[in-house]
């Protein structure tokens, strides 16, 4: 697992790169923005938001516009913390500084789990209605279109679609493509509802079922 550490700040950099090799995980350091942006694919990215050069913000999404490789935010601005925002970065889960090693090493397994396992599909490809989903390639396609999702929302649409037309309940979707690392609140699955629904282009494609979760509405064919 090659790990891309995005962190200026030496006292933290030296031994995170330490203590992430020693787990065996081999990591790229790079100590600004722009070298983030110009290093090679990763499995995963531990991303610094303040940063000298180039805003992390911008670092995320120029990753994100790459890859839908994992991010995990470190920020030292827990009040600036808008989870909105960092959904909208694509970022998969954050921590806020200071925060300990294992901490640190459970949120990396937890994300690299998630992405490598997805949602429990068998066919490599699914059709429902307008939506197609390739699960080989994780990209997604609507009424002909690509649509670019973070990771999160890809497995929640997959999710959705593994069962079309059934209702899913709040917690099963909770539980199913979140896990206890995550923040919390069920608000979280809202905003990626309607982060979903936004861009797939079609609000009726996702409904909600009040009182009890949502359901794929794409007739199977
Ligand atoms: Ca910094």
């Amino acid at each position: 697992m090659r790990i891309l550490l995005v962190e200026d700040d030496v006292g933290i950099g030296e031994p995170l790169v330490g203590g992430l090799e020693r787990q065996g995980y081999t990591v790229t350091w790079a100590r600004s923005g722009s070298e983030a942006i110009a290093a090679d694919p990763h499995d995963l990215v531990l991303l610094d938001l303040g940063l000298p050069d180039i805003d992390g913000e911008v670092v995320a999404t120029r990753l994100r516009e790459a890859s839908a490789v994992p991010i995990i935010v470190i920020t030292a601005r827990s009040d600036e913390i808008d989870r909105v925002t960092l959904l909208d970065l694509g970022a998969d889960d954050y921590l806020v500084k200071p925060f300990g090693f294992r901490e640190l090493t459970a949120r990396i397994r937890a994300v690299l789990r998630r992405a490598s396992s997805g949602a429990p599909i068998e066919d490599q490809q699914v059709t429902v209605g307008r939506l197609q989903i390739d699960h080989r390639t994780r990209t997604v396609t609507f009424a002909g279109d690509t649509v670019t999702l973070t990771p999160k929302e890809y497995e929640l649409l997959a999710f959705l679609a593994s069962d079309p037309g059934a209702v899913l309940s709040r917690d099963e979707i909770l539980r199913s493509v979140w896990d206890e690392h995550w923040w919390g609140s069920t608000k979280t699955l809202d905003v990626h509802v309607a982060s979903l629904r936004r861009k797939l282009g079609d609000p009726a494609v996702i409904e909600t079922v009040r009182g009890v979760g949502y359901r794929l509405a794409e007739p199977v064919s």
